[in-house]
């Protein structure tokens, strides 16, 4: 999920360089799963990456051809109220196995965020054993609706509505032409009305996603596959730093007010405090200067802080030490700070039981092999605090994600599927 849309909601269109790629075609024939993940580029696909945003005719056409491949294989196809599909065994009882990810992309995106979990969950299911699938009862792969958000800021829409969370507030969201999500939703044949009927977490006994990493850690580190053990909570605050805009000339240096200067401090002690602990990240990412003239002192700073961390009492801690900084710098310089709050998501600690099954089908494949958190939000956080849950990385080259750039060697898609295999015996045995 890119939490920036949280912020924004915007379109970033700023990559508009053609795409190029160096996979090593010609010589090793791709295996399905990748010539999957190739066809499925070409939903929305252009030479500034790929677009697939929540309720389009590219996500819609992406769906169908899902839907048209599991049926192809010898599964069960079918669609919930919220625009999820599901690609599986039908069965019966409350303890089925969920594996799943998103088709949808940012504008302007890759091919494997999302992608890869959805197909390389469906080449796994097709790799398990007639008598393993039968022991699973139901078992599906989910393509969860509108998980990057980025149109409606409506992140995670579809695996909210699988567990049952009331989303009634986001009927009026609206896009940048003015469509509101109701109406995106009706003009593909789906009433916001009935979105409780999406609610089914509960026919299900644990959920595992394979996802790219969209970070460098996998590779700086040589390893082949990630066990991730936790996903991070993350905190956003709006900061504003008011002093008085005054002549830059004729104002002494001791008498300023100066609230940008303010701001640069605060931006260097938040990425202090970040860099002397590890599992903590922070970030700058806006920056607004008021009345903002080259000859002018900076009256008001405002600036965002986006901190995060796995770790459940450090991130306790996070807002406090973050407003305690702010007010200690302000006092400093002469200003005034406001500190309001974006958004606040908690972290969450995968199932430590499925986390070591994830482990050890992993060690099957290879030793190259370490754990993790994710830096990045996904369908899992949502799901995982219902059932069991967990995630297996693969890596992403140069720790590239959310662009026409984004790619992941075949023989790691590949990899990450028979992980993803591996666990569901294992979790069947
Ligand atoms: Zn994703």
């Amino acid at each position: 999920v890119c939490i920036c849309a949280l912020l924004e909601r915007q379109y970033d269109v700023r990559l508009a360089g053609v795409a190029t790629e160096d996979r090593p075609a010609g010589r090793v024939p791709l295996s399905e799963l990748n010539t999957d993940l190739e066809t499925l580029a070409e939903f929305g696909g252009g030479v500034a990456g790929i677009t697939r945003v929540a309720w389009s005719d590219a996500l819609d056409s992406a769906n169908r051809w899902l839907m048209h491949r599991g049926r192809g294989v010898g599964l069960d196809v079918s669609t919930d109220p919220a625009g999820n599909v599901f690609v599986g065994r039908p069965g019966s009882g409350t303890q089925g196995v969920l594996l799943g990810s998103h088709v949808d992309t940012v504008p302007n995106g890759g091919r494997y965020d999302g992608a890869l979990g959805v197909l390389g969950a469906l080449h796994a299911m097709r790799a398990l054993g007639d008598d393993v699938a039968k022991r699973a009862g139901r078992i599906a792969v989910a393509a969860f609706m509108d998980e990057e958000g980025t149109r409606f800021g409506t992140d995670l829409f579809g695996s909210r509505a699988f567990v049952g969370d009331d989303l009634t507030e986001l009927a009026g969201r609206v896009d940048r032409e003015g469509v509101t999500l109701t109406e995106a939703m009706a003009e593909r044949g789906y009433a916001f009305a009935e979105l409780g009927g999406a609610a089914a977490v509960t026919e299900y006994g644990c959920y595992l996603e394979l996802h790219i990493e969209q970070g460098p850690v996998l590779e700086e580190a040589g390893a082949d596959v990630g066990i991730v053990t936790a996903i991070v909570g993350l905190l956003g605050l709006q900061v504003e730093m008011t002093g008085e805009a005054n002549h830059a000339g004729t104002t002494p240096m001791h008498l300023r007010r100066d609230a940008l200067a303010g701001g640069a401090r605060a931006i260097g002690e938040l990425r202090d405090l970040a860099l002397a602990e590890a599992g903590i990240t922070a970030n700058v990412g806006t920056i607004l200067v008021e009345p903002g003239g080259k000859n002018v002192v900076p009256g008001v700073c405002r600036f965002t802080v986006d901190v995060r961390a796995a770790n459940p009492e450090a991130f306790a801690q996070l807002d406090h030490r973050v407003r305690t900084i702010l007010l200690r710098i302000a006092g400093e310089e002469g200003l005034t700070v406001n500190v309001e709050e974006l958004y606040r998501l908690e972290p969450l600690t995968f199932d430590a039981g499925l986390v070591d099954v994830v482990e050890a089908s992993a060690m099957d494949e290879t030793t190259a092999c370490m754990r993790l958190p994710s830096g990045a939000g996904h369908d899992a956080m949502v799901v995982g605090r219902h059932i069991p849950t967990a995630m297996v990385f693969v890596p992403s080259r140069g720790g590239i994600s959310h662009s026409p750039f984004e790619y992941t060697e075949p023989a790691h898609c590949d990899l990450g599927a028979r992980v993803l295999a591996r666990t569901i015996g294992r979790v069947l045995a």
